[in-house]
């Protein structure tokens, strides 16, 4: 097998808090997997949010992995070193007439919103954009952006109109990966649609989790995306994105999340549930992977 051939995961937290045992299995089984496959470990660090990533959460990311035993290669990956890239494939779709500049404040889109209990959420639960911003006269995304103040989305009705229809992906739900034959993956249909006009580029940030995440897959080569299935509905609209792109579309598999004992998420807030504190405990990585399953 040749580099090339390689299947390539990655593992891609946000370094806004410690990673807790929900990170441990996804980082995991990523790695258990590129092992399996003889394929290739990445790590990236999705520090976009600049306001709240934390130097220090990114060193503890790469202590508890190295603890884990989890060899991942070097370097890693940092997102806030990109935003070149991420404005390369906005003003991509910029071009196209995708994008639009909205000046809207939260408030204005909840009293657009509020109070209207038929009003259509996204798979988030958020209410949809109420398209105010939609029909303003159009600027280049670049002048919007530099002028501040604003944020772009995409107009999906128009992209949906394009590239919205038969849109499907590949979800992986059982062990091992094989995208040789389809007898393990299963073709999801894809619709974008349910999220409505989404932020591409941020008020305070000039890009957006989801266009990064598709530049950088596709940059990184990633052939296999395994992540949380909180993460499932994303994928409608990350497809969407690859295709209007011409970016290629990787394999998916969305893992359960782990629950603590209340049945409940694991959050970064809950300190408990932190690596470290259970490292600090003296639980063992052998213990860690016994407790989700590995
Ligand atoms: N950065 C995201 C997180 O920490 C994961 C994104 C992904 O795997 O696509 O939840």
């Amino acid at each position: 097998m040749t580099a090339e051939d390689k299947r390539i995961f990655r593992f891609a937290p946000s370094p806004n808090g410690y990673l807790h045992l929900g990170h441990a299995y996804s980082a995991l089984l990523n790695f258990d997997l590129a092992r399996q496959v003889g394929g290739r470990l990445l790590l990236r660090i999705e520090d976009i949010d600049t306001g709240r990533a934390r130097p220090e959460f990114e060193a503890a990311i790469y202590d508890d992995l190295a603890w884990l035993g989890i060899d991942w290669e070097r370097p890693a990956r940092r997102q806030s070193e990109h935003f070149g890239d991420y404005s390369v494939a906005l003003e991509r779709l910029d071009e196209m007439g995708f994008l639009y500049a909205c000046d809207c404040r939260r408030s204005d889109i909840a009293r657009a919103t509020d109070g209207k209990p038929d009003w259509p959420r996204d798979p988030d639960g958020s209410p949809l954009y109420p398209g105010t911003c939609r029909a303003k006269p159009r600027r280049p995304a670049r002048e919007a952006l530099a002028a501040g103040g604003v944020a772009l989305r995409l107009d999906m009705r128009k992209a949906s109109a394009l590239a919205g229809q038969g849109l499907t992906w590949q979800e992986f739900g059982a062990l091992p990966l094989s995208s040789n034959g389809d007898e393990l993956g299963a073709t999801i249909g894809a619709d974008p649609a349910r999220w409505g006009d989404v932020v591409l580029a941020r008020k305070d940030t000039p890009a957006s989790y989801h266009i990064a995440v598709v530049v950088d897959d596709a940059l990184q080569g990633v052939t296999d995306v395994v992540r949380g299935s909180d993460l499932f509905e994303a994928t409608s609209l990350h497809r969407l994105l690859q295709v209007l792109l011409d970016l290629p579309a990787p394999d998916y598999l969305h893992h359960d999340l782990i629950l603590d004992e209340k049945s409940e998420k694991l959050a970064k807030s809950v300190a408990s549930t932190a690596l470290r504190a259970l490292r600090a405990e003296g639980w063992t990585p052998a213990d860690v992977r016994r407790r989700i399953g590995l």
